[in-house]
């Protein structure tokens, strides 16, 4: 244990409350140094908030770098406020650590403020205290009255479309060294080299500007994290339907093609987690608007599969064959 008295306050003033994390932006009436924040949502908006537990050995190796766990940490924040079509504006974070390292502290908020400050969103409480290493980081985000995209709003006939390429991730674990929850046979082949994947590892880009390009244009959507087939079959879940998706159709990358067999491969697309992008249902009238958000944003896009009435996911195979697929995605119990 430390000593939470003179230690936590210095903390706190050296390196989280500066202006590089608790900065000032419309809608932030009061930061850090108060018994609690104070925001103001402008009338016509909702507030929309997300926390997030990461803990070390479960959500980032022990030894992982403080400022990646701490990018790691607000992105994945950022990426749902981006599937519920939210505008970032600001976070709090409750911090446990082992023990006051002051390199640690200032790598993690480095790491942090780089993100708080490309997402205008500022550090605006937050809690700490001494345990094993766990970052709690609930974000803020708005969005107009009746405007956010909700898992269970897809209709019979949506394209399902996700944005950049899926299973990089967890070819950049396997590169890593360590063991994937997509078995034994999931295992890296040939020579290729799965080092370009890390950064698609340790640095999730959360899609938020194109959620916001995107707003009214969607019906449902879901950042992918656990996996696509377990992520996507919450959206049908709650919208009580179901899907075929086109394994012609996943978007991977080439080094992840490079670096895994074709049934690999597959299996990364559909069950890999961490990806961090967004799968949307887009009616055939937006298809083509949403699209072009895409392009302006400079973000890939796929039409992977359709929403249909029959509940479950199906797969259509290469060879044409209609399998049945679920989400055996990363479950934590
Ligand atoms: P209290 O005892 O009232 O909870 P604290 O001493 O925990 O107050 O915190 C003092 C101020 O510092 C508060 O404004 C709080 O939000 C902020 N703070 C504490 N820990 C963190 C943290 N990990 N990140 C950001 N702000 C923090
Ligand atoms: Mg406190």
């Amino acid at each position: 244990m430390f000593a939470l008295a003179n230690s936590e306050f210095d903390i706190i003033k050296k390196f989280l409350a500066t202006p590089n994390l608790n900065f000032l932006r419309d809608g932030v009436e009061l930061g850090i140094g108060d018994d609690a924040a104070i925001i103001k949502p402008p009338p016509d908006q909702n507030l929309v908030f997300s926390l997030d537990v990461l803990a070390s050995g479960v959500h980032f190796p022990a030894d992982a770098k403080p400022d990646v766990i701490a990018r790691r940490a607000l992105g994945v924040n950022l990426s749902d406020l981006a599937a519920m079509a939210a505008d970032p504006l600001c976070f709090t974070l409750g911090l446990t650590i082992p023990e006051i390292k002051e390199d640690w502290i200032e790598q993690f908020t480095d790491g942090l403020s780089t993100l708080a400050r490309e997402f205008n969103c500022p550090l605006v409480g937050g809690d700490l205290s001494s345990g094993q290493l766990q970052i709690a980081i609930q974000v803020h985000g708005l969005v107009p009255d009746g405007m956010a995209t909700l898992r269970s709003g897809a209709q019979i006939g949506d394209s399902i479309l996700v944005t950049g390429t899926l299973g990089d991730a967890a070819v950049a674990l396997l590169g890593l060294g360590y063991e994937s929850h997509l078995g034994s046979d999931f295992k890296l082949h040939g020579l290729a080299d799965p080092q370009p994947l890390f950064e698609r590892y340790f640095f999730p880009s959360p899609r938020v500007e194109f959620a916001l390009g995107c707003r009214g244009l969607a019906n449902a959507a879901i950042d992918i994290s656990d996996g696509f087939v377990s992520d996507l079959s919450h959206v049908l879940r709650e919208s009580r339907l179901g899907a075929e998706i086109e394994e012609a159709a996943l978007p991977f990358s080439a080094t992840a093609e490079a670096c895994l067999s074709e049934s690999m491969l597959t299996q990364a697309c559909l069950n890999g987690g961490d990806d961090y992008e967004l799968c949307l249902m887009v009616s055939q009238d937006s298809k083509d608007e949403v699209f072009e958000v895409a392009k302006n944003c400079d973000l890939s896009l796929c039409e992977v599969g359709i929403i249909e009435e029959i509940e479950g996911v199906r797969l259509k195979t290469r060879d044409g064959k209609m399998v049945a697929v679920n989400g055996d995605g990363y479950k934590h119990f």
